[in-house]
């Protein structure tokens, strides 16, 4: 039915293949381009080997660069473009999908590399040109954002004439073994994780300082977990696209040694994104040893260089136990005129994530909603030319993949929201 190019074989692309792969009767050809081409090559040669798919083609490209871009996309000339590379490479690879005329779905809004600041805007500003070049753009086809937003747009088509507060909780409940790891790209999460806080409210923008706001609240087979109110892109489209919306928050569950760490790592700046001037000992490029005890002065930035020592969060799957549960808690006016609750959430188990892909429960639960995002378009279910958030599209044929994908959803109705 349709030919796939996934940019990017880190974790979530990693599942997303292996998703790919197990639907051949949708996704005719298979190409994954990515920075390092090698990485590219094991994830293909792993996925035929788990699914018995066969010829998946790979190809090194930087997608900081159009032109790079230009040329891989004319010469292989997909359907669509999958794009799990990182936020930075958004505008580059819409811009690239312009040029050459393909289709184009993420899972992250775009971010500046030199400012940890995300918002639509960016992206949003290329709706007129995609839509006159006939071209679907599906912003944020990950889990949160992605199924919370299909979630909402779910419960507004079938359970609520009027969506008045909606909390998106994301509990993770797992446990790695490590002192501290992030379960994505670590430079990504991080700059995340210590940006102010900001919710919707009364028509505004509330903002609070880095997760000042916290409370317990209590996750499905799992229980209570304190729970942090962080920025999270999903709000942005929602507060238009349901404008009955009063407020609009997103939660996310934090350890105690989690915390810890961080604070630490921000007290000693390595959070920091700008480049600071480092004296490295200076090395034989060919050969990679010293030379003698000479010393260079280079410029690093210090979350890249965290990232570096880190652990890979696709290395993080094999003793990783527990569940994530992530879902939406919303009240509001009902068909009958009625005021209720509706909880609706996904767990997922981090194991099973593992036995089936080879990446722990966060890259499945981004890498599943990613390949259904681009089945919905290649079905012909999900086609709008322009640049569209998820909740745009009928949440129906998404929801009923869910099920059958791996990421099952269950239904709470008229319950304590304990928001
Ligand atoms: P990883 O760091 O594991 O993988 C990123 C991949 O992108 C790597 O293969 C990397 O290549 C490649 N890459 C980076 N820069 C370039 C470039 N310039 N050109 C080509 N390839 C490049 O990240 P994750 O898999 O954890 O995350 C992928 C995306 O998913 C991110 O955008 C993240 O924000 C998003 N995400 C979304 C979630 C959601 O629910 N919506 C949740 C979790 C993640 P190399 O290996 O050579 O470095």
């Amino acid at each position: 039915m349709g030919k796939v190019l996934i940019i990017g074989a880190g974790g979530v692309a990693t599942v997303a293949a292996h998703k790919i792969a197990q639907n051949p009767e949708v996704f005719t050809e298979i190409m994954i381009a990515s920075r390092t081409k090698a990485k590219c090559d094991r994830l293909a040669a792993a996925v035929e080997a788990a699914t018995g798919y066969k010829g998946i083609q790979t190809a090194q490209v930087d997608a900081d660069h159009v032109q790079e871009l230009v040329e891989l996309l004319s010469a292989y000339k997909p359907d669509i473009v999958v794009n799990l590379a990182l936020p930075y490479q958004d505008l580059s690879i819409m811009e690239a999908c312009l040029q050459t005329g393909c289709n184009y779905l993420d899972t992250a809004n775009y971010e500046p590399k030199d400012e940890a600041h995300f918002e639509y805007s960016w992206q949003w500003a290329y709706r007129e040109r995609f839509e006159k070049a006939g071209l679907t753009a599906i912003l944020g086809c990950g889990f949160d954002p992605g199924v919370t937003s299909i979630y909402t747009a779910y419960a507004a088509k079938h359970h609520f004439r009027e969506i008045q507060y909606l909390d998106i909780v994301d509990c993770n409940a797992g446990d790695h073994h490590k002192a501290f790891a992030t379960n994505f790209n670590p430079e990504i999460n991080i700059r995340e994780i210590t940006q102010k806080g900001l919710y919707w409210e009364d028509g505004k923008w509330v903002e609070t300082e880095p997760l000042e706001i916290h409370k317990d609240l209590t996750y499905p087979e799992i229980g209570p977990r304190d729970s942090y109110l962080l920025h999270h892109e999903e709000i942005e489209s929602l507060v238009i696209n349901y404008p009955t919306i009063k407020r609009a928050r997103f939660w996310m569950t934090f350890g105690q040694q989690y915390l810890k760490h961080l604070e630490v790592i921000q007290n000693i700046g390595m959070s920091r994104i700008d480049e600071i001037e480092y004296e490295a000992p200076l090395a034989d490029p060919s050969t990679c040893q010293l030379v003698n005890s000479s010393t260079v002065k280079v410029k690093i930035v210090p979350l890249q260089f965290l990232k570096a020592v880190l652990p890979n969060p696709q290395d993080l799957g094999e003793n990783y136990e527990g569940q994530t549960s992530i879902g939406c808690r919303i009240r509001g006016i009902g068909n009958d005129g009625q005021e209720h609750t509706y909880y609706v959430y996904n767990n997922c188990s981090h194991r099973a994530a593992y036995e089936e892909t080879g990446m722990q429960g966060v890259s499945y639960t981004t890498g599943v909603p990613a390949m259904i995002g681009a089945m919905m378009f290649l079905t012909g279910k999900w086609v709008k030319p322009g640049v569209h958030n998820v909740e745009e599209f009928d949440p129906d044929p998404f929801m009923e993949q869910l099920n059958k994908q791996g990421l099952p959803w269950h239904e709470l109705h008229d319950i304590d929201l304990e928001l």
